[in-house]
């Protein structure tokens, strides 16, 4: 039923009152980049819809594939193909799997925040702090990495989060879906809030790999994903602009996907103006022009 006094209360003001993306050149000779990035659930995407999951072991085993094969496999690729990216792992993945967390972190690659049990924030819920607490305490713990970069579980945030983040030293967040080029957030006091990479929807693989345990639709075929990623790039090359991508270990490192994604990011790398990096290195290039340096990061 229309409820007309919520739609009363919804304010008249773009959700997002950032300043439009700066036109920050990207380091020479590039000018184009992927934000090559990987979210690592492990079993947190189930038990965060249901904890109940925990006692169900064929749908929990959906998530332990990121730890038995598809991490591994899908270091081997980065390492194959010389690529450094950014790992957002879940703090319960962390402490569940420490061995494959530490393998992440020994091969190179960025380590960000992604919660700790992967929980949907909605405003006002009283776990928004200690998630994000529990999450860095497992990074710091496990691993000795202080992240700098945030991406919101469910791809989700809210205002109280947003504040946090700030509060906690996020550096960058990549969750938003309303931009081609990074920007800066302003939180709803109008103070400064972090830096977003924004994600590009297409590119993330539940959407055609694997959406669900038990998805009423088939997934997409190499060439049918392929087709769409290429386009995807292509055009924001033209542009001079980003993608991200929000890929993960229990879908793009089953063996069909991997094979995707191997084909894929060789034809990235053949792309000599694509900057393929980790989003630390985005943001950093971000900060350095929003100082007025008009140096980039190599
Ligand atoms: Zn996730």
């Amino acid at each position: 039923m229309l409820d007309s006094k919520a739609l009363e209360s919804i304010p008249l003001v773009p959700a997002n009152t950032a300043d439009p993306a700066p036109n920050h050149p990207w380091p020479k000779p590039y000018t184009s980049a992927m934000f090559l990035s990987f979210d690592v659930d492990a079993e947190s995407a189930w038990t965060s819809k249901d904890a109940g999951h925990a006692q169900r072991l064929i749908t929990m085993s959906y998530g332990g594939y990121e730890a038995r094969v598809g991490t591994p496999k899908l270091l081997e690729l980065l390492d194959q193909l010389d690529l450094k990216a950014t790992f957002f792992v879940t703090g319960w993945s962390v402490d569940a799997h420490p061995a494959m967390a530490e393998s992440i972190l020994k091969a190179g690659h960025e380590i960000g925040h992604h919660g700790y049990h992967h929980l949907l924030p909605d405003p006002g819920d009283p776990w928004i702090e200690e998630e994000l607490e529990r999450g860095f305490e497992a990074l710091k713990r496990r691993l000795g990495v202080k992240p700098t970069g945030y991406r919101a579980p469910y791809g989700e945030l809210t205002e109280e989060l947003r504040v946090a983040l700030v509060h906690h030293g996020i550096v960058y967040t990549s969750s938003f879906r309303d931009d081609v080029r990074p920007y800066r957030h302003r939180l709803a006091d109008g103070k400064p809030g972090t830096i977003e990479l924004p994600v590009t929807a297409s590119y993330d693989d539940w959407m055609h790999g694997l959406s669900a345990r038990f998805s009423p639709r088939s997934i997409f075929p190499k060439e049918h994903v392929l087709s769409m990623w290429k386009d995807e790039l292509d055009e924001v090359r033209d542009w001079g602009a980003m993608v991200t991508t929000v890929l993960h270990p229990q879908c793009s490192g089953r063996p069909m996907r991997l094979r995707l994604l191997r084909e894929f990011l060789t034809y990235v790398k053949s792309c000599p103006d694509v900057w393929i990096t980790t989003g630390e290195k985005i943001a950093e290039n971000f900060l350095r022009h929003e100082a007025g340096s008009r140096s980039a990061v190599p």
